[in-house]
């Protein structure tokens, strides 16, 4: 998104147009980012619902990781999460830790489990 100077700014920056707050990336505000073991999720999809961002992927019932573009790593999915299926990574060890770019690990474990 260019830059604006402030007399491009609409009096009072006021947000004058709805449903743009998928253009900022709240994302890069993050210290811890979550991460998801899905061999413990039960998919209650409390932290879907909760989420003030509306951060984490829902495919059909299954929670399905997240959107770090928004998640900004306030830590409350991994708080309200009954099975401690969520941990917070300090984004400077993500590497560390075997999740794909969505945050989820052991998918295929969970999958197995499922069957
Ligand atoms: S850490 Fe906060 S913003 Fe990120 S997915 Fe969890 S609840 Fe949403
Ligand atoms: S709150 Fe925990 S168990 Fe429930 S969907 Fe989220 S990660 Fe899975």
């Amino acid at each position: 998104m260019p830059e604006k100077g402030w007399r491009e700014l609409p009096i009072g920056g006021k947000i004058l147009q709805g449903g743009n707050s998928v253009e900022y990336e709240t994302g890069s505000w993050r210290t811890y980012r979550p991460v998801v073991d899905k061999a413990k999720c039960i998919n209650c999809m409390r932290c879907w619902l909760l989420c003030p961002d509306s951060a984490i992927y829902a495919e059909g019932e299954e929670m399905a990781g997240y959107d770090y573009m928004h998640c900004k790593g306030c830590g409350i999915c991994e708080e309200i999460c009954p099975v401690d299926a969520i941990e917070m990574v300090l984004e400077s060890e993500k590497d560390k830790i075997p999740a794909d770019e969505r945050g989820v690990k052991a998918i295929e474990e969970a999958r197995e489990k499922a069957k």
